[in-house]
């Protein structure tokens, strides 16, 4: 793993490969992501906003809430997500900027739409590997 400065470019950017970065940053409850001077938000961490070019990203706190937006249900999964299943992936709403991660802390039949979640960093129940955790309190 790089240390924190090697994580940025000279003029103090995020590197664009920068989503373990982010992943850290959220585990140590600093969760942020980029917006372009127009407001669109965006993540993982990128240089360019895909939306309308502009560069000068701005890393912005990430809310502490967000909202569902969209879940589906996987009850069968790929052999590295099988204890896992049944789990539901979901995109979340964070005021500006959207995160895609597995919902916990919530029976898979009690998502809905609208359901408040906050971003955290989990382990995989099969593999191990991080990821992004959407938390229903
Ligand atoms: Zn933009």
């Amino acid at each position: 793993m790089s240390e924190t400065d090697a994580a940025r470019t000279d003029d103090g950017r995020v590197r664009d490969e920068g989503y373990d970065d982010f992943l850290d940053a959220l585990d140590s409850d600093e969760g942020y992501y980029l917006e372009c001077p127009a407001g669109h938000g965006w993540l993982p961490p990128r240089r360019v906003c895909p939306e309308c070019g502009a560069t000068d990203l701005e890393e912005t706190a990430l809310p502490e809430y967000g909202e569902v937006e969209t879940f589906t249900t996987v009850h069968v999964a790929a052999p590295s997500f099988a204890d896992d299943a049944p789990y539901v992936t979901a995109v979340a709403d964070f005021e500006g900027v959207r995160l895609t991660g597995v919902v916990r802390g919530v029976d898979p039949e009690d998502v809905a739409v609208g359901t408040e979640v906050s971003a955290d960093v989990g382990e995989t129940e099969t593999a191990g590997e991080r990821v992004l955790v959407l938390r229903a309190e």
